[in-house]
């Protein structure tokens, strides 16, 4: 029996035909004209005015703080959990990263610690709208933003495809930023792209990522930048992804539901609360109690199932290692795992998934919910 991966890309001949028509049409294959489409497809279909790609969702974020002012000497708020990237962004820029516990209903940024961690020196907040959720709170962190004068940059690179009351997310803060990278909801490989709809600060980002020139092949450099573009390569490929990109959305929601239906009612399995009307789910989430998560990794490795464990709270890991109180974010990230969850997983694979869950929880877990 076939391995079945935790994540997968999924391309078919449309990408290799997209490739091939590209080549043969002679083009220069870094950016140009098919990255500006790939740019007017993202924003159409996020609903904004402005979207600049960029080469990774990393550069992205960096691009983002950088364009809103943050530089050396200012602070930026962070989730403990999150992928490492929205962190070293900030690094990146130049500024210093303060972390933040998250809620246990939605794993984004817990709004009252948020606001208690604001200090004088606090420029920006990095909002993750993590696996396609977002806060209950979400326009309190607008308001809150705005009040205070600081910049929310939401950190969407798992939520293409996810809404909330039909307003994409990446949409609420000043900048919303992407990732294509080979694991996420639609991939080029690599890639990133920033939404906003502030002419100044697209402007901004345009020059940042094309060595501060007004345009390409233009050489007065009107403010610092450096090289962080696309391809026209990649773009064709985004584009094709860009047309499944609604099926895929509704297939991720119809994976989730199945699982969902399955898994709820198994001792020692919880799953976090999703609202299926607005999130995507990119990767099938789920929480393993009584300290078993290792073991049931070992056990669906062994009967060919891939999983992965959640990303760990970001300030344990030796490359910041902080001390302080981080609870939801420590305690998540303990029982955290990913199922299986490619687009193009069929029914009868999740069912085959679950049966096994269930037969370990049977056997081992004592957990009374
Ligand atoms: C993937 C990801 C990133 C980084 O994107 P890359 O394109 O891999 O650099 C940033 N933030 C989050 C939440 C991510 O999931």
């Amino acid at each position: 029996m076939n391995f079945i991966p935790q994540m997968e890309p999924w391309f078919d001949e449309n990408e290799a035909r997209a490739v091939y028509d590209y080549m043969k049409s002679g083009g220069w294959v870094t950016e140009f004209r098919k990255t500006r489409e790939f740019e007017k497809r993202i924003a159409e279909y996020t609903g904004t005015q402005c979207c600049s790609v960029v080469n990774n969702g990393t550069v992205s974020l960096t691009i983002a703080l950088i364009a809103c002012g943050v530089g050396p000497g200012d602070e930026v708020i962070v989730p403990d959990y999150t992928m490492v990237a929205s962190a070293n962004a900030v690094k990146l820029a130049g500024a210093e990263v303060v972390f933040v516990d998250i809620c246990r209903e939605n794993l984004c940024l817990d709004f009252d610690l948020m606001r208690k961690a604001v200090s004088s020196r606090t420029k920006a907040v990095i909002l993750v709208t993590i696996n396609g959720r977002y806060p209950a709170n979400l326009e309190g962190f607008i308001d809150f933003c705005r009040e205070r004068g600081l910049k929310l940059i939401e950190d969407a690179a798992q939520s293409m495809g996810s809404f909330k009351n039909g307003r994409h997310l990446g949409t609420f803060g000043d900048i919303g930023s992407f990732s294509f990278s080979s694991q996420k909801v639609i991939t080029t490989g690599q890639g990133g792209a920033l939404i906003t709809n502030e002419e100044v600060l697209i402007d901004r980002i345009r020059k940042l990522r094309n060595f501060g020139r007004a345009k390409g092949g233009c050489d007065h450099y009107l403010s610092m930048g450096w090289n962080f573009k696309f391809t026209d390569i990649q773009a064709v490929i985004g584009l094709v992804q860009m047309r499944k990109l609604p099926w895929r959305v509704q297939r991720k929601k119809e994976i989730y539901a199945r699982y969902r239906k399955y898994l709820e009612g198994i001792l020692g399995i919880s799953l976090i609360p999703t609202k299926l009307e607005d999130t995507s789910p990119w990767f099938i989430d789920i929480l393993v109690e009584d300290g078993r998560r290792e073991d049931l990794m070992e056990y669906l490795k062994g009967k060919g199932i891939g999983t992965r464990p959640f990303y760990p709270a970001l300030h344990t890991e030796p490359v910041y290692g902080r001390t302080g109180s981080y609870p939801v974010a420590e305690s998540i990230s303990h029982k955290g795992l990913w199922l299986p969850s490619s687009s193009h997983l069929d029914d009868q694979t999740i069912d085959r998934i679950c049966t096994e869950i269930r037969t370990f929880c049977d056997k081992y877990m004592r957990t009374t919910k």
